[in-house]
């Protein structure tokens, strides 16, 4: 469904994306790990369309919407994204919000927003200000707004850091057992090992700009490429 080829990036000359190769099925969750500034957000931002890239391929669901620095507008991609500041508008309604996005009839766009609510289980919460609601809550309604227009592939650059704790796991399993459960295709940026295992069907380890190591979250625990990957891992147990 996603398909990323020879992707890259430099700042001031110096690369911060180079060469990354990805692919995601339908259902699927590739989990993009690796510490900080080594390029994941700036991998998740072109493939959005919201950062340009200097090279490389993106298809999604077979279309070629990135070649080289040409690509489609970002809202022509069917992606969804998801960042760690949920970004929801503070004067908008909760309903306003999900909608946002939404073109047509109002009473078709009401009812779409209506059903969005009631699958991330905020039915009632439609007329609240996002100041009302908890950290939870709004992370489910930015999930709701990021589901409207029916995207095939979810960016999700760290959405659950910043919330608390305990409810956290609690969160992030109910979003993405329902992105898979819609065979939506995920990519998740996480520099949380632990994370990455619990959640992946596929770790893809970044490490200063490029991908040293792809695979099943237990081959890649179980089989590090190298000290600095077996490092990464070691405070998991
Ligand atoms: P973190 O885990 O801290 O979020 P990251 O892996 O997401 O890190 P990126 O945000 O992709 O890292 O940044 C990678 C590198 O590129 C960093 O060194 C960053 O300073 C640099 N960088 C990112 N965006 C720009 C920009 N617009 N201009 C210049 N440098 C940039
Ligand atoms: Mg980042």
């Amino acid at each position: 469904l996603l398909r990323v080829n020879g992707l890259t990036r430099a700042f001031g000359g110096r690369p911060v994306v180079d060469d990354v190769a990805l692919q995601i099925a339908a259902g699927q969750v590739t989990c993009l790990l690796g510490p900080s500034g080594c390029g994941k957000s700036t991998t998740l931002r072109m493939i959005a369309g919201i950062e340009s890239a200097d090279a490389g391929q993106i298809w999604l669901d077979g279309a070629l919407v990135q070649d080289g620095p040409a690509g489609l507008a970002p809202e022509r991609r069917s992606i969804g994204l998801m960042f760690q500041d949920f970004a929801l508008f503070p004067h908008l309604s909760v309903a306003q919000n999900v909608g946002f996005g939404l073109k047509g009839d109002k009473a078709v766009v009401a009812s779409r927003v209506g059903s969005l609510l009631e699958r991330v289980n905020l039915s009632g919460y439609g007329e609240k200000r996002p100041h009302q609601l908890s950290g939870g809550e709004q992370q489910r309604v930015a999930l709701a707004r990021a589901l409207a227009p029916k995207p095939r592939v979810m960016l999700m650059d760290e959405p659950f850091s910043g919330l608390d704790n305990r409810l956290r796991d609690g969160i992030r399993d109910e979003t993405i057992a329902l992105l898979r459960a819609e065979g939506t295709a995920v990519l998740l940026v996480t520099h949380e090992p632990e994370e990455a295992m619990r959640v992946g069907d596929e770790i893809a380890l970044m490490r200063a700009g490029r991908i040293v190591q792809q695979g099943a979250p237990y081959n890649v625990y179980n089989a590090p490429v190298d000290r600095a990957a077996a490092a990464f891992f070691s405070d998991i147990n």
